[in-house]
């Protein structure tokens, strides 16, 4: 397959590794372990040095076994280039570090991930300064600019409470003020959703959850969507301008975060990060199908108190979601009545598995206030929203009628 033929999503990520030779005719690209790049003429290694010839350095730079996952990825969200990372964490803390500098300041979504949040904490005691804005309502992401706004951070359904960013008008602000736009992907995934639509101009996936999506390897990305005019990012540094433009920001954060900051991933995660995605589509479908069926369900229970998922008509962003998104994913949160106490809900259930992943082929709960949101204390989560009975559900792909059934026994204990 060399042809330059649109195919669908599916087909192009299962025959993605054939538009380069693959050694021995291989269908899957081989996980190639060696640290090393041996060159005949030691003038080819010096131009690779240089970044006048293609090829390999050392294995913190890169690895072809990592390059063809990197491919799947920028057609995955119709990007110009993608760099791989050992976390999806490594991969957002290399973006921030390699572009932001002292007195630089950020926008970000006051709905977050809690390790993202805790990152923008560590961020600004090194001397960037990052506003938290409320990313459902482009007035307050736009009421926190400054002239010194570099970057813009939201995510798409804000994990754990499922808010949605309002990311159209968002991307068009950030657009007419030359202000990059970082989107973390994670929850809805380029099967769901393509940042590059609103004008994203990095997006960011922890490959960890739906792209690997079996929970048996770690890693992250970072998109460069083609979208954003690099001439206009003061924080480049001169090295890197010599690459054509559209290159500065993925060279950049390339050399910082690859070469500097080491977060490199590992060939053996980028296989089985690579084969898992090969299904995103089944799966993340499937888990789209199973989680809309169990928020309704719970929904309609009068002992549940809330149930966040912005496939439900009663979510604040139902609408905007609906419009953004093919379907809303595999997450939601639930609150329980007071007088159940969701240790021990989630002690009956016998499918759902207490655990902190998501993304998943099994579905796993977790008690947010008592786990991942546990070190930021009451006041922070009150004010992000997280009430203390929540509960997360990353729905797998088991069969609709047994979880239906699980989750429901549960509450009848
Ligand atoms: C899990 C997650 C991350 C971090 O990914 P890791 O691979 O666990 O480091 C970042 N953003 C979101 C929205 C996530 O859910």
């Amino acid at each position: 397959m060399n042809d330059s033929k649109k195919y669908g999503f599916t087909t192009t990520i299962l025959h993605s590794d054939r538009q380069k030779p693959i050694e021995h005719g291989s269908l899957h690209k081989p996980i190639h372990t060696s640290v090393a790049f041996g060159y005949k003429d030691a003038r080819d290694l010096a131009a690779v040095f240089q970044g006048r010839q293609p090829g390999y350095r050392y294995g913190r730079q890169g690895n072809p076994t990592v390059t063809a996952l990197e491919d799947k990825i920028t057609k995955m969200e119709d990007g110009n280039a993608t760099i791989c990372f050992a976390t999806g964490m490594a991969a957002i803390a290399a973006v921030v570090q390699a572009l932001l500098r002292n007195g630089d300041h950020v926008v970000s979504s006051a709905f977050l991930f809690g390790n993202t949040n805790s990152l923008w904490q560590t961020v600004n005691a090194q001397g960037a300064d990052v506003s938290m804005a409320d990313a459902t309502d482009v007035a307050q992401v736009e009421a926190a600019l400054t002239p010194a706004t570099r970057i813009v951070f939201v995510e798409t359904i804000a994990n754990p409470r499922t808010q949605v960013a309002d990311l159209a008008r968002i991307g068009r602000l950030c657009r007419e003020r030359g202000i990059l736009y970082i989107v973390d992907n994670t929850m809805t995934s380029p099967y769901l959703f393509q940042p590059k639509t609103v004008d994203a101009s990095l997006v960011i996936n922890a490959l960890t959850k739906s792209i690997g999506g079996h929970g048996n390897a770690l890693g992250g990305s970072v998109t460069d969507t083609g979208l954003y005019d690099w001439t206009r990012y003061p924080n480049i540094v001169d090295s890197y301008k010599r690459f054509a433009p559209a290159q500065w920001g993925v060279a950049q954060i390339r050399a910082k975060g690859l070469r500097d900051f080491g977060g490199s991933l590992g060939p053996e995660a980028a296989h089985h990060l690579a084969v898992g995605a090969e299904t995103m589509a089944l799966r993340v479908g499937r888990e789209c199908v199973n989680a809309m069926a169990l928020a309704t369900m719970l929904e309609a229970d009068e002992r549940i108190a809330a149930v966040h998922y912005p496939g439900l008509q009663s979510h604040p962003q139902h609408a905007l979601a609906t419009d953004l998104f093919d379907a809303c994913g595999g997450l939601f949160s639930f609150e329980l009545k007071d007088g159940i106490d969701c240790f021990d809900y989630l002690n009956r259930l016998k499918l759902g598995i207490p655990a902190s992943n998501l993304g998943d082929t099994r579905t796993l709960v977790i008690p947010v206030a008592h786990t991942i949101f546990y070190e930021m204390g009451p006041e922070r989560r009150a004010r992000m929203g997280i009430a203390e009975s929540l509960i997360r559900v990353s729905v797998g792909i088991e069969d609709t009628a047994d979880l239906l059934e699980d989750f429901s026994q549960a509450l009848d204990a």
